[in-house]
């Protein structure tokens, strides 16, 4: 069969094929990204479904406006207002989850050929997304601080133009760290003097246990040239399937007239019972009970791999999000140890790190998420795959 060029980009990857081992009963698996399903308002929301079904339900199963229900837009505006981006309904696209947003940016964007940069490594969704529109991509290292912005303006004086650069600068996915302030200032102010935009997603931003919040890039943002995009899934639930894009007049609505020809809007009953749940519910209340949690999994998570790995693995110590990102010496293979050995022996699935990298892909490190697997599992696997990193490193 012949399909367009663009599928050249849409491969099934290795590591989903690996991931997939994960979903046996007898394997312990941090490789989803998946938030703790322990944590989704379930009675709430099941109380706002009838409720809106109820009084509501003519239009609640009606189409709606392709930009959104709009007194969901007002909501999500408000958050966006109490978190230091002075934002209006009019400013906000509900999408059907931010990975709605990656899809139709780079739809806007993208030519063939066209170049976007990101951190190195950086959220393989993204990629995933931006692919069948076959830009090419530079990627940009990191270190604690996010993504190293002198590198950025060391290649973008080299004569380097971006169409947009890609940041999650709040605890990214896969390695977990946040862009500190100066490197947002510096990233705008590089986008302003080298005109390109900036995708900024922020799924995790809510998800701070520790540590002070560090403005948004689009709350810095004086040019117009941050679309932000935003997500419900880690704070309510992914199988909602909404989230949202915040910019310009300029650019939501080019992006409004995609999601019009893509899906013609965000399914009305998620929407409605959403709107609903938020005036209902104690959202802020809701977020501190997940935060807490996920504090005290990643206290317990890097503790165990502290003490149980060889101290020549790093682990890092998020702030916040659902990662910890593992870096192993170097010539260690982390997706041939997990093959060879973690999955096999250890009984123990994580994403081999090489995976997230858009670019020079290295192989020793591993992404671990601590959402989803139960305290006592969490420990023993941890310290099962400790005993066979120690005999495969020393230490
Ligand atoms: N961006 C990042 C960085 C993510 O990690 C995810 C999901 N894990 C998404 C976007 C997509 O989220 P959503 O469920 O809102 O589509």
């Amino acid at each position: 069969m012949r399909f367009a060029a663009r599928m050249s980009g849409v491969q099934p990857s290795a590591i989903r094929e690996l991931l997939r081992l994960g979903d046996d009963p007898t394997i312990t698996s941090f490789g989803g990204g998946y938030p703790d399903p322990a944590t989704f308002p379930v009675t709430p929301l099941a109380a706002a479904y009838e409720e809106v079904l109820a009084t509501s339900g003519r239009t609640a199963l009606q189409y709606t406006a392709t930009v959104g229900l709009p007194r969901l837009r007002e909501q999500v505006a408000a958050r966006l207002s109490a978190d230091g981006s002075p934002t209006g309904a009019d400013d906000i696209l509900i999408l059907q989850g931010a990975q709605q947003g990656l899809d139709f940016v780079a739809k806007l964007l993208i030519d063939p050929g066209d170049l976007i940069i990101t951190a190195n490594p950086t959220f393989l969704g993204a990629l995933i997304a931006f692919n069948p529109y076959q830009p090419t991509y530079l990627g940009i290292d990191g270190d604690e601080h996010g993504l190293d912005t002198e590198a950025l303006e060391a290649v973008l004086l080299g004569g380097t133009h971006p169409r947009f650069v890609y940041v999650v600068p709040d605890f990214a996915n896969p390695t977990g760290t946040t862009m500190s302030l100066p490197r947002r200032q510096h990233l705008l102010a590089l986008a302003q003097e080298f005109d390109f935009l900036v995708l900024e997603d922020t799924p995790y931003r809510a998800l701070r246990f520790e540590g002070r919040d560090v403005p948004t890039l689009r709350s810095l943002d004086t040019a117009g040239r941050v679309i932000h995009l935003g997500s419900f899934s880690k704070i309510l639930a992914p199988g909602l399937r909404l989230g949202w894009a915040a910019a310009s007049p300029e650019l939501l609505e080019p992006l409004g007239l995609l999601k019009l020809a893509a899906d013609t809007q965000t399914a009305t009953l998620s929407m409605s019972v959403t709107a609903h749940l938020l005036q209902e519910f104690d959202l802020e209340a809701h977020i501190e009970t997940i935060r807490h949690g996920y504090g005290r999994k990643r206290d317990l998570m890097v503790k165990t791999m502290r003490d149980a790995f060889p101290t020549s693995v790093q682990v890092s110590e998020p702030e916040g999000g659902l990662f910890t990102w593992v870096t192993f010496p170097r010539g260690f293979d982390a997706a041939d140890f997990m093959a060879r050995v973690a999955l096999p022996q250890a009984k123990v699935a994580y994403v081999p790190g090489a995976t997230f990298f858009p670019v020079h892909q290295e192989a020793n490190h591993a992404r671990f998420s601590y959402s989803g697997v139960a305290d006592e599992q969490m420990v023993d696997a941890v310290t099962r795959l400790g005993e066979l990193l120690r005999a495969e490193l020393g230490g």
